[in-house]
């Protein structure tokens, strides 16, 4: 090959350098740059992207994980179906939060890249069966799934020459979440006495809306509640959804209404937001991260009213006696397992026996066995120790 047709080929592939000129050029001052982010490693341990930039490589390695892949077998709500394939799992649930955090950011000219990389690492630390398999995990070992999360992405995800995925402060930060923010500030490593991104904001707030609106369609395509429910429980916000599909055929309204609270949330919040950015005169990402206060949230009179909705799930649908059966069917399982392991250490894989044995907190090394598991495999090893018909 010629070194004209070599220079030419070259020109046509946009560097990291290049792709970081655009990003600045086109996005708002309020967003994070990738070329500002502060990863784990340096490039002597993790050489730099070549032609993406330092988020795209970050939400990319995510995407690569063995956690994130786990997520497909992972509860949200239904650990047991109910013998539905459409309801959603912690890996749909997760894109759906990317999906709608990019979509935030995008009109915001917030960095969408690295919402991605927040948005899809959020909920790798759940165990299997959800929030009751972290009750039983708490209980053990003092579990907790926004701790874990960051340490599979900081030091048990092992596919690098180094331990975990090094990703930058700001995604870690972001993982270390959520509303808790404001809350732990200065108690989180990886804020540094900053506040959160806006990026961090969007993708904590993208959860809520994911959750609150695929909740309800699932609750609605399962069975286990109806629009006559809702209806019943005097909610105005759902009055307003009803409202606005009431011209359309039957069979899309479900549907539809959850589109139109996605569109709601994100309207209110969109609005709420730019308000909150004038009157406190934030407009840098710096200043955002001097801010002492949330500035992505809902309007209070919105947040009054999905707060009521959310209590409404609350109490019909997360405390059916349906989804009550699963959820206990699950804790079940992983206590049958834990006691299993801890009566017979010589159960455990042989890796993992030296290390149990070996650990000061031998309950903390179960509850890394277990929060690693999906729901589907702890099933699997229940049926392995337990049933006589099931081979070993
Ligand atoms: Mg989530």
């Amino acid at each position: 090959m010629s070194d004209t047709v070599v220079e030419s080929q070259m020109a046509i592939l946009r560097s990291r350098p290049e792709l970081e000129r655009r990003e600045a050029d086109q996005l708002s001052a309020l967003a994070v740059l990738s070329r500002d982010a502060v990863h784990v490693h340096g490039p002597d341990v993790d050489p730099a992207p070549s032609t993406r930039t330092y988020f795209q490589r970050d939400w990319n390695r995510v995407m690569h994980s063995e956690a994130f892949r786990k997520l497909e077998y992972k509860t949200q709500v239904f650990p047991f179906g109910e013998g539905l394939d459409v309801t959603r799992t912690r890996l749909t649930h997760t894109l759906e939060v990317s999906q709608i955090a990019q979509a935030i950011c995008v009109a915001l000219g917030l960095n969408d890249d690295l919402v991605r990389a927040i948005a899809l690492a959020h909920d790798l630390g759940h165990p299997p069966f959800g929030h009751s398999g972290e009750d039983v995990l708490r209980e053990l070992a003092g579990f907790n799934h926004n701790a874990h999360g960051l340490r599979i992405v900081t030091e048990l995800e092992r596919r690098y020459p180094f331990p975990g995925l090094n990703l930058p402060t700001v995604v870690l930060a972001g993982m270390g979440k959520h509303d808790a923010a404001f809350r732990i500030l200065g108690e989180c490593a990886y804020f540094r006495d900053q506040g959160p991104t806006l990026e961090s904001q969007v993708a904590s707030l993208a959860d809520v809306i994911a959750y609150r609106s695929h909740d309800i369609e699932d609750a609605l395509n399962s069975g286990i509640l109806t629009k006559d429910d809702f209806r019943e429980a005097g909610l105005d916000l759902w009055d307003e959804l009803e409202a606005h599909v009431a011209d359309l055929p039957e069979e899309i309204r479900t549907a539809q209404i959850t589109r139109t609270l996605i569109d709601l949330f994100i309207s209110d919040a969109l609005t709420e937001m730019q308000q909150r950015l004038s009157h406190t005169g934030t407009s840098t990402a710096a200043e955002v991260r001097a801010a002492r206060e949330p500035l992505v949230r809902f309007s209070d009179e919105f947040e009054r009213k999905q707060s009521r909705l959310g209590e409404f799930l609350s109490e019909t649908f997360y405390k059916h006696y349906k989804i009550m059966r699963m959820t206990d069917k699950g804790q079940r399982v992983i206590r049958a397992l834990i006691g299993a392991y801890q009566d017979n250490p010589r159960l455990l894989p042989p890796d993992v026996q030296v290390h149990y044995e070996e650990a000061e907190d031998r309950n903390a090394v179960l509850a890394d066995v277990i929060a690693g598991m999906t729901d589907r495999y702890a099933v699997m090893e229940y049926t392995r120790l337990f049933d006589p018909e099931v081979r070993v």
